[in-house]
């Protein structure tokens, strides 16, 4: 198949790239490089056809998805620390770019995957979350709850839209990590604390550390994602990829120490310091897997230590 891969140069989209090459697709990735970054495309740059641009550029991803006969639409602003530094570009990205894709994907009867979050849950104590559950969040004067609601803006257009036709299907991903994690830590928690133990600078833990989360490894991810934006079953639907592994950031932070061997303390850090008044955090986050077990027929298969592994030995290689 021709496939396009928004975002595709980004830390999700580079793997799903590459696992769509290995299955013998033609790939085509669209992305404005803001947080991706095109070495990690490298294994697969001479199998694919890479496109510069900005999914806010209608007529460009029009022509882009004429081509496709199925698109991935991962391209978004990212990363909880990314959206509260820039709110309206995040939003603008998220909403109007998502709603091009989209419609062209309508207009040309394209089927499309849309990444979303679990960051739709918002602060909802209800676990684990399944994707029927309410969603809780603050008020609009926190910006970190415009991702939230820009996303989910997102998923209402792609059921709007496929209540005029359109084959879609939505995943939530909840806490990706691996290899090609933005070493600035825009995507994640584990980035930021690998590379403070990398240069032995303290790891900075957020609040008392007690808050939790389930990370899941990207292959796990990309697997999940393949799984939802081909099966018919997951047509109209919307999906949970995640682990059921929960951990607390405080013992994350220690396990990284251990793994790494090194000899960083460990700080706390007040939400405020970090983010200024205006925040609110989850306080866990676990996600119900049934429905992806049971339609897609997913199930996380590595674990936290190996996943981390595998991301310490990238690591090492590319800041060798
Ligand atoms: N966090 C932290 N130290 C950091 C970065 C993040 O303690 O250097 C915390 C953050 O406040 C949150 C959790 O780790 O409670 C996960 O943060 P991340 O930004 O990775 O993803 P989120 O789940 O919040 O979208």
């Amino acid at each position: 198949m021709n496939i396009l891969v928004t975002g595709g140069a980004g830390f999700i989209g580079s793997h799903l790239v590459a696992a769509l090459v290995h299955d013998g697709h033609r790939v085509t990735v669209l992305d404005n490089l803001s947080t991706g970054n095109l070495s990690n495309l490298t294994p697969v740059s001479s199998e694919i056809t890479f496109v510069e641009g900005d999914i806010l550029n209608a007529d460009l991803v029009e022509s882009e998805v004429r081509r496709a006969d199925l698109v991935y639409h991962l391209a978004a602003a990212v990363g909880v620390g990314n959206i509260m530094t820039n709110p309206l570009e995040s939003i603008i990205t998220n909403t109007t770019g998502t709603e091009h894709v989209l419609r062209s994907c309508h207009r040309h009867s394209t089927r499309v995957l849309l990444a979303s979050t679990s960051e739709i849950y918002g602060k909802t104590p209800k676990l684990p979350m399944a994707e029927d559950d309410d969603r809780i969040l603050g008020s609009t004067a926190i910006s970190r709850w415009s991702y939230s609601t820009s996303k989910a803006l997102d998923e209402h257009l792609a059921f709007a839209f496929a209540t005029e036709g359109l084959r879609v299907s939505i995943v939530r991903y909840f806490n990706s990590y691996g290899p090609h994690l933005d070493e600035k830590g825009y995507g994640s928690v584990i980035a930021n604390f690998i590379r403070q133990a990398r240069d032995g600078d303290p790891l900075t833990v957020h609040g008392d550390g007690l808050q939790t989360r389930c990370f899941t490894f990207v292959a796990d991810t990309v697997r999940g994602t393949i799984l939802a934006g081909t099966k018919d079953e997951a047509l109209g639907s919307v999906f949970n990829i995640g682990s059921n592994f929960e951990i607390s950031i405080a013992d994350l932070a220690r396990l990284i120490v251990d793994k790494t061997k090194s000899s960083s303390p460990i700080t706390n850090v007040s939400y405020e310091q970090r983010y200024g008044t205006s925040f609110e955090d989850t306080r866990r986050r676990v996600p119900s897997l049934d429905r992806a077990r049971e339609v897609l027929g997913y199930t996380p298969t590595i674990n936290l230590a190996e996943g981390l592994d595998r991301t310490l030995a990238w690591w090492n290689l590319v800041h060798a």
